[in-house]
């Protein structure tokens, strides 16, 4: 068995990052840019009203002047001649402040009358000019790997970038194993349940950015896995869910082994999880989860989430932690670090009563995995814990 960080470094070893595509930016969201990309054009790209008011020069910005309105500045219609001493134009939010002004008065500071406008008695301090390239200039970057945000998106937009190179999305094979799992919809006998892990584990991978394949369920016979592992062919991640400790119909090291599996690892010191193995099969990266369903979820978040997120061109590490308070004592921890289905709220983290690994429900009431070193001795409410949000 090896530590939990010594497995994780042992899967990220078997992540290729993924070759980049171009697409359009509306199709762009969270998507990982594989190439920085550089702004076309200076925002704004002329001085701009910030206000709708009256552009005029600063020494005419007193109290009580009286100006002569001698144009109008719009948004995408900019006045082309120069305001001069004693003058001022109508100007809006997001129009050219003309030549010569250098201040715009907001309308709330004047009075109109005709072409006449005087100014109130207190005026505000600020210019509502906005400078050129006060958001941005030609050349400002957008540093690749970084994961696509909204504000990205129009960030983007505005640089005059329509299409990013970002990385492929890496295509994974999920393929549950065991005679006693049906899929949902189906009709289980008597000895059977039905099959959940896949449907978990596609929803978390392709919300981290990669495509998920739910296989047919394979049979805990020889021949039904090595077909499933043909139908897995091409993807760039092959998954197997169950079938992995040391029991008579748990096959998968086997089979992998005769399909010429570079094993890199067969159990991890870990709770929930610990019969989980990864390797190289046919040049791409194999990882074979544990059957329980909560196990299986949760060595999504702490092994393939990060193997994913690599394979992506983000960092190559574990899942971000974070620390709280317990909100109540916990005993010791054993020989397995421990990830312990927890909730999380205003008083600190507390772990659920129930542990056990096939518990969905728990799962589903969870919102953190509070993790347990190796070996931890009893904690107080009120020491601080890892955890990873879920
Ligand atoms: P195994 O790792 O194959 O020994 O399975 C461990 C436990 O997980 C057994 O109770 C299985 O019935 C259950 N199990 C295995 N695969 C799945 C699955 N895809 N969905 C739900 N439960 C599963
Ligand atoms: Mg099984």
């Amino acid at each position: 068995m090896i530590t939990v960080s010594e497995a994780l470094s042992r899967i990220l070893d078997l992540a290729a990052t993924m070759p980049p595509e171009t697409v359009p930016i509306a199709s762009a969201a969270g998507r990982v840019l594989a190439d920085s990309v550089r702004a076309r054009r200076d925002q704004p790209p002329f001085r701009t009203s910030a206000m709708d008011g009256y552009a005029v020069r600063g020494e005419d910005a007193v109290a009580r002047t009286e100006l002569r309105v001698i144009g109008t500045s719009a948004a995408g219609h900019g006045f082309s001649g120069t305001v001069g001493a004693g003058e001022a134009i109508r100007i809006f939010t997001g129009a050219p402040v003309p030549a010569g002004a250098d201040r715009v008065v907001i309308q709330e500071d004047v009075t109109r009358d005709g072409n006449l406008v005087t100014l109130r008695g207190e005026l505000d301090s600020s210019t509502h000019v906005r400078p050129v390239g006060s958001d941005f200039r030609v050349g400002t970057e957008i540093t690749a790997p970084r994961r696509l945000r909204p504000s990205d998106l129009a960030l983007l937009a505005s640089m005059n970038v329509d299409r990013v190179a970002v990385a492929k999305r890496p295509t994974v094979a999920l393929i549950s194993t065991g005679d006693e799992l049906v899929m949902p919809g189906g009709t289980p006998g008597p000895d059977q349940i039905v099959a959940s892990n896949a449907f978990g584990l596609k929803a978390m991978l392709e919300d981290q950015g990669a495509r998920a394949r739910i296989l047919p369920i394979a049979r805990d016979d020889v021949a039904c896995l090595r077909t499933a592992f043909e139908l897995a062919e091409g993807a760039d991640l092959v998954v197997t869910i169950g079938g992995a400790s040391v029991g008579d119909h748990d096959l998968v090291a086997s089979v992998t082994e005769e399909l010429g599996m570079e094993l890199s690892f067969l159990k991890i010191a870990m709770r929930p999880g610990k019969p989980v193995m990864a390797g190289r099969l046919a040049g791409h990266a194999m990882i074979g989860l544990p059957g329980n369903p909560v196990s299986s979820l949760v060595c999504c978040h702490v092994f393939m989430l990060p193997l994913i997120r690599a394979m992506l061109g983000l960092e190559r590490g574990p899942a971000q932690r974070y620390r709280a308070p317990l909100s109540r004592g916990i005993g010791p921890n054993g020989p397995r670090e421990h990830y312990m289905r927890a909730r999380l709220s205003g008083d600190g983290i507390a772990p659920f009563d129930r542990q056990d690994s096939g518990l969905l429900t728990v799962l589903g009431q969870a919102n953190a995995l509070l993790i347990r070193p190796v070996g931890d001795g009893p904690r107080e409410a009120g020491e601080s814990v890892d955890y990873i949000p879920i």
